[in-house]
């Protein structure tokens, strides 16, 4: 038995490749860095693995500006502290 699609049946198709066409629009935009340079950013983290930003190797040291540069660090001691 074949079925005809039915308006209603297109425009639900339609929709939804709307819908996957904008989310596919989105995720470029999120892939690509919003400093304009078209490249890819990377995430980067503080010291405690905490997501600060993206950047690219265009805008990262622009981006790094903004945050204290201790927080890059560690300052839970892992390691055990070796004494003299
Ligand atoms: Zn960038």
């Amino acid at each position: 038995m074949k079925r005809e699609p039915t308006d209603q049946m297109v425009e639900k198709a339609m929709r939804r490749f709307k819908l996957k066409l904008d989310r596919l629009r989105m995720k470029q935009r999120l892939q690509q860095c919003w400093c304009g340079s078209g490249e890819y950013p990377n995430a980067n983290y503080d010291g405690h693995g905490i997501f600060l930003c993206y950047s690219c190797s265009k805008c990262h040291a622009e981006k790094m500006k903004g945050y204290r540069p201790d927080i890059f660090e560690s300052y839970e001691c892992d390691e055990p502290i070796e004494e003299d």
